[in-house]
């Protein structure tokens, strides 16, 4: 049967040369999407950290804030308690026989004991918002450093996306150009083969005397048959194109 000169005939090694070929360029495109596709989840990572630094931070400020409260509180309140003591001994000038003297004195000392307790404490609430105004400096000083990563990273990013798009394209049209090549009836089976596969492998090489696609064992006959490269050869249990191992070098 005489050939039309329009396209020369492949041979059947040939063929699984170029299935090959395109498997491989189709797989670098499936990595190169899933790396693109991990790439958002590191600057997620970096946002959530930074908005839980956010509420660190609001929340040291809030207690710094209720720290405050409470020392102008005792301030109030020792006021308030000499004011008292005042009018105690205004009134003790006064007073109509011991008993009475005895009993605002009792008042007085009351009070002054208010006063110092009020002391006492203020004393341990400034120590408290020392302490805490470091914890709030450094807390703020590591949200800074993450701020910049973050728009670093964002940056870096970006650029990383841009550029793998770039590739994915590049390799998109090459893979079109190495279909084109194959007969109808291939490129048909490919295509279905790969859309049908979890991990987008249509065509798998023999890895250990077995399927590299799903690594069940291959008969040595047929394994001879896939070495000889006459025949297209589907494995038994996945339907995958068999190659033979040294196809992949
Ligand atoms: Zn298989």
């Amino acid at each position: 049967m005489a050939k039309t000169a329009t396209k020369k005939e492949m041979t059947i090694a040939e063929k699984l040369h170029s299935l090959y070929d395109l498997q491989r360029i189709d797989s670098e495109i499936d990595r190169i999407r899933t790396i693109r596709g991990e790439l958002p989840l590191e600057v997620q990572d970096l946002e959530d950290e930074l908005a839980g630094l956010d509420t660190r931070i609001a929340n040291i400020e809030s207690e710094i804030k209720e720290l405050d409260t409470e020392i102008t509180d005792r301030k109030n309140g020792n006021k308030d308690a000499e004011v008292a003591i005042a009018k105690y001994k205004e009134q003790q000038n006064n007073v109509r026989n011991n008993r009475e003297f005895e009993s605002i004195s009792k008042e007085i000392e009351f009070q002054e004991l208010e006063m110092r307790l009020n002391e006492k404490r203020s004393k341990e609430t400034k120590f408290a918002i020392t302490n805490k105004k470091e914890v709030f400096d450094t807390a703020k000083e590591r949200r800074n450093f993450r701020a910049e990563d973050l728009s670093s990273k964002k940056a870096e990013l970006d650029e990383i996306i841009a550029e793998t798009q770039a590739q994915e394209e590049k390799l998109d049209k090459k893979s079109q150009a190495a279909l084109k090549k194959l007969d109808t009836r291939l490129s048909a089976a490919y295509t279905r083969l790969r859309s049908n596969a979890r991990n987008g492998l249509a065509v798998v090489p023999v890895d250990r005397d077995s399927c590299g696609g799903c690594f069940n064992k291959i008969p040595p006959q047929r394994q001879l048959d896939i070495q000889t490269k006459k025949k297209v050869i589907a494995c038994e249990h996945c339907g995958r194109i068999l190659v033979p191992s040294e196809l992949e070098d």
